[in-house]
């Protein structure tokens, strides 16, 4: 921690007015209050405590952590975790629910939600959120090793991280006993990974969607980054059907392999500009029965992403187009034809929208004053994350690190060091809390 809330009262003073000034602006109650109000935010004895609670409590943080990364929650079997996450949440005083998705969503009702329809634009509420899922399959070990202050461990960091954080937070509210001006949801959100592609995102954003003022997703570790910019992207599926048959006796009928490879060839030609950045992936391949059989069945799965959506369509013609090519050309190649045709289908197996966050929006201006109190400096990225949701369609979101340090993301030698962790936990509270507001007190 570089700031220390006794030498700097002043410049946290001027932070937190163009903070709360920025990002109140809709709710009546904070509108009504005057800017030397405003400013005494800053000097809150239930900031001071909650900043406080954050860094005496690491310890707890860090058991959490492993507690949750222990328990395995592959994308679409995240129900375990899930449930452990509600308990902890219920153990913070949050009214808690489990969706009919999977999402674990704990309520902090804000004082001006009733006021909310009348307010300028009806958005009463933030959430803050952290993905349950991981990469790994069910059966992986996801016990946690130590290795001097390292700890390694599949889903470790990715996003033990960001749940330890979440209910941190939830306790830090309640520990400090904040009543938010705007409705705060703790959610613990299913679906982020792969081919989940966001749906716990996805149902979040249909149920609460014109309520929702900013989504603050918790993802991974480090402070060094906010996620500001959604890339979109698409994953397809080409699957390539035929007869099958013996490969010495059936020579000549057309091979789906075969018919996949020539497509692959043609389609990883394919020109794609470096401005605005777009990338494909054939990430995997299967198929066939054995080395002497001539296959029924090959499959290819493709990833493309693009700062354009634009470039993201043409990209994803491009693959229709050449997986189609490449079994006419292996069908007119194939010596002969009687013994059966080829089928295939291109299917769209996931689809993660773009969009970008204002450069001039309230959760921006939060995040850079928290950075500066903190005395953090980070960079806007564009990533694909849970934000892409909430992005597209046009509401306040961000993807931030939950603090402390790891990498080896999505490997089974994923790890994290906890050290310096109460900065990252800190930073996320006060973007959290220069968006929600606290409610005066009575
Ligand atoms: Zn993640």
């Amino acid at each position: 921690m570089r700031t220390s809330p006794h030498n700097s009262t002043m410049k946290q003073a001027i932070l937190w007015v163009i903070l709360v000034t920025m990002t109140a602006h809709s709710s009546r109650a904070y509108a009504s209050q005057s800017l030397p109000d405003r400013a005494r935010l800053a000097e809150q004895p239930q900031v001071q405590a909650a900043l406080e609670w954050l860094q005496k409590n690491v310890a707890s943080v860090n058991e959490t952590q492993i507690r949750l990364t222990e328990i395995p929650a592959p994308s679409f079997q995240e129900g375990a975790r899930a449930a452990a996450v509600k308990s902890m949440f219920e153990q913070a005083g949050l009214r808690t629910e489990i969706d009919s998705t999977g999402n674990v969503v704990a309520t902090l009702p804000g004082a001006a939600t009733a006021a909310a329809s009348s307010s300028s634009d009806g958005r009463d509420t933030i959430v803050l959120s952290a993905h349950l899922d991981t990469v790994f399959p069910a059966g992986t070990d996801v016990k946690v090793q130590h290795e001097g202050d390292r700890w390694i461990a599949p889903g470790i960091s990715d996003n033990g991280t960001g749940l330890a954080a979440l209910v941190a937070l939830a306790r830090a509210f309640r520990a400090a006993q904040i009543k938010p001006q705007l409705t705060i949801l703790f959610v613990a959100n299913v679906g982020e990974e792969g081919e989940g592609n966001l749906r716990g995102m996805r149902a979040l954003v249909d149920t609460y969607g014109p309520r929702l003022k900013a989504v603050i997703a918790l993802d991974g570790s480090g402070t060094d980054h906010v996620t500001t910019k959604a890339l979109a992207s698409r994953r397809l599926e080409a699957v390539i059907t035929g007869p099958g048959g013996h490969s010495w006796s059936d020579f000549g009928m057309p091979n789906p392999i075969n018919a996949l490879v020539r497509g692959s060839v043609r389609f990883i030609s394919t020109k794609v500009p470096a401005a605005p950045r777009t990338t494909f992936n054939l990430g995997q391949i299967e198929g066939g029965t054995s080395i002497n059989s001539i296959p029924h069945e090959a499959r290819l799965k493709v990833d493309i992403r693009s700062e354009s959506e634009p470039e993201l369509t043409r990209l994803e013609s491009a693959l229709r187009e050449c997986i189609s090519a490449g079994v006419r050309d292996e069908m007119e190649a194939a010596r002969d034809r009687s013994k059966g045709k080829l089928e295939f289908k291109v299917e769209l197996l996931g689809s993660r929208p773009g969009g970008d966050l204002r450069p001039d929006s309230p959760l921006l201006v939060a995040l850079r004053a928290a950075d500066d109190y903190v005395g953090n400096q980070s960079r806007a990225e564009r990533s694909s994350t849970d934000a892409n949701i909430p992005l597209a369609q046009g509401i306040d979101a961000i993807s931030i690190g939950a603090g402390g340090n790891g990498g080896g993301a999505h490997s089974l030698q994923e790890w994290y060091e906890p050290a310096g962790r109460e900065m990252g936990l800190q930073r996320a509270f006060l973007t959290l809390v220069g968006m929600s507001g606290i409610a005066p007190k009575k």
